[in-house]
């Protein structure tokens, strides 16, 4: 029953988040910090769900003494701070909040975009300095101009949009064939979108194959004069190639977001001897730094809450894992579980070759109304709704379920 489920919030997770959670007549204790490694493992042996932010680290010894837990809420981006593959191997799904953020980046690339163009950031520091400079050399309007847009997901379509609207023309480069929105046009390469754009901005995931993706050959690749933004992963553009880029004035202007060895807290950055072109960054003109806050508005925050509860609630409820970062992604569409006599049956277990028919030797003397399983490395994932069963029936499903040696974990709903 709903009320029997604990949930521990920790970390100040966004209320939007712990009202729905709430509302679902989970018991939800909620703290505004996250918690020493001796209480985190008191706490967490009686809970089910957990919801967790950046600090709070879900390690394999953390994990072990977690034994009703059945899910972990990520109310980030991040995941690395969770054993994953310790959890999916214990049956506890993972999950985050990838996409609640993209506006919020796209709205900063969009601020960007002008910022470079009127050498804005510069300006400023000047004026705070105390010096007058009025420039209008080498600034710009940024209607009509090209904005080549590398990665069209979630946020390169999102910018595609707003920079149409203030009169760019937008091109993108892909790998994979995507609906262009409004007037933006698809380039079969990066190496022709490097030649047409004005303004260039990346958009893809932190992969082997987008590491170092922007470097010196991209750099000659690109009109002289053009601006780069990166608001991505720090790994994707080449950082000395970027300052000797900007000193030759191939590049114009730039915007950082992310950076390769990104610091855990607040503080020193720069010093980090890790980064030896720290100094040389800071010395470049027309180059904004930012601190990775792509994301971090309060619209984000509360998305996020929205986002990953209403996972966390599916989840509990349903037992549906879509959107899980370590289990496979399974469900089913109709809950016939919610009539009378129904059971949902989850069963989640070691990817080994038997099992399913060891599954249907316990299932299938009863109704099967709908199946599906799905594998992720070592960890399948199952879900059966069953018609006209009864209490006892279930029981005992549980039990059978429970003594088949690929068992990692067993839940029925009903
Ligand atoms: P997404 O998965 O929705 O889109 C990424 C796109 O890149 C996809 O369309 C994919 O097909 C494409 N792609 C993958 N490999 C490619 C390649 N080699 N060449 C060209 N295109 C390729 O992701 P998203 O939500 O739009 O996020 C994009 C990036 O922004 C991610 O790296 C994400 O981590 C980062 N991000 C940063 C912040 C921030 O605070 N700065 C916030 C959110 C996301």
């Amino acid at each position: 029953a709903t009320q029997d489920i604990k949930v521990l919030l920790l970390e100040n997770v966004n209320q939007t988040g712990r009202e729905i959670l709430s509302q679902q007549g989970y018991q939800v204790e909620y703290l505004k910090s996250s918690l020493p490694e001796d209480q985190l493992i008191e706490k967490i042996r009686d809970v089910h769900v957990i919801g967790i932010r950046s600090k709070t680290k879900l390690t394999a010894r953390v994990l072990k003494e977690a034994k009703n837990l059945i899910v972990i809420g990520c109310f980030c981006i991040g995941t690395n701070q969770v054993d994953l593959q310790y959890a999916a191997d214990n049956g506890i799904a993972v999950f985050n909040s990838p996409f609640s953020n993209s506006r919020s980046v796209a709205e900063l690339v969009i601020g960007e975009i002008i910022m470079l163009a009127r050498q804005l950031g510069d300006r400023s520091n000047e004026m705070h300095n105390g010096t007058w400079n009025k420039v209008s050399n080498g600034c710009w309007e940024i209607r009509g101009k090209t904005l080549g847009i590398i990665g069209y997901g979630h946020i390169g379509a999102q910018l595609s949009v707003l920079a149409e609207a203030m009169g760019m023309s937008v091109i993108y480069f892909d790998v994979l064939n995507i609906m262009s929105l409004g007037t933006a046009r698809q380039v079969e390469t990066l190496e022709e979108l490097l030649g047409q754009a004005d303004y260039i901005t990346c958009h893809v995931p932190e992969i082997p194959e987008t590491k170092g993706m922007i470097g010196q050959t991209q750099f000659e690749q690109m009109k002289t004069g053009s601006y780069l933004i990166n608001a991505s992963r720090g790994t994707v553009v080449d950082i000395p190639a970027l300052i000797d880029a900007m000193r030759s004035g191939k590049v114009a202007g730039a915007a950082l977001d992310v950076y390769p060895n990104e610091p855990a807290g607040n503080g020193d950055y720069f010093n980090n001897e890790l980064n030896t072109w720290g100094a040389d960054l800071r010395s470049l003109k027309n180059l904004i730094l930012t601190p990775h806050i792509g994301g971090s508005t309060d619209e984000a925050q509360k998305a996020i809450g929205v986002e990953v509860a209403q996972a966390l609630v599916r989840y509990v409820n349903e037992g549906s894992t879509l959107g899980a970062v370590n289990l496979p992604e399974v469900t089913l569409r109709s809950l016939t579980m919610d009539e009378p006599n129904h059971a949902r049956v989850i069963y989640i277990h070691k990817n080994i070759p038997g099992v399913l028919r060891k599954v249907n030797e316990i299932i299938g003397d009863h109704n099967v109304d709908k199946q599906m399983t799905d594998s992720r490395g070592d960890v399948a994932y199952l879900m059966a709704d069953i018609s006209n069963v009864d209490t006892a029936t279930i029981k005992d499903l549980y039990t059978s379920f429970e003594s088949l040696p690929s068992r990692i974990m067993t839940r029925i709903l009903y």
